[in-house]
């Protein structure tokens, strides 16, 4: 097998299962072992010659930049919405960046705005009577 330390997202482990994304693995013939199982046996997995001290170091690296990206992916979604007198055009700002403008910003823009931003969107129509009743 490669000796060669490898950090992806989807990181799992034949042993140990799903590991925290970005962990050190290594690839034996398509199947994926973790550090901790390939250092139990480092001959049979032939990762003897591995700088452990490096590449947890890597490792480290890895999961910070995974991390920081998803805390500012969680950060504020400061929306502006812009008119004018006359009426006829609008902007929508996000975070001071310009996601929509036009004569009227629509309901499927909006919808794809929300979709952007990861939330999840279901539209469905239901019957006069199901709407009247309040049953929604
Ligand atoms: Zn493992």
């Amino acid at each position: 097998m490669s000796a060669k330390p490898i950090f992806d997202k989807e990181a799992f482990c034949e042993h140990c299962g799903d590991l925290e994304p970005y962990s050190m693995t290594f690839n034996d013939d398509g199947v994926w072992w973790c550090q901790w199982c390939v250092r139990t046996d480092p001959e049979e997995y032939g990762v003897e010659n591995v700088n452990w001290e490096e590449s947890q170091e890597q490792e480290k690296q890895h999961q910070a930049k995974y991390y920081e990206s998803k805390v500012k992916s969680l950060s504020p979604k400061n929306f502006e919405f812009i008119t004018c007198e006359a009426g006829d055009w609008e902007v929508l700002k996000l975070n001071g960046e310009i996601v929509a403008e036009g004569h009227s910003i629509n309901r499927h823009q909006w919808v794809e705005i929300l979709k952007d931003l990861g939330c999840n969107f279901e539209e469905r129509e239901i019957s006069d009577e199901d709407m009247e009743m309040g049953e929604y």
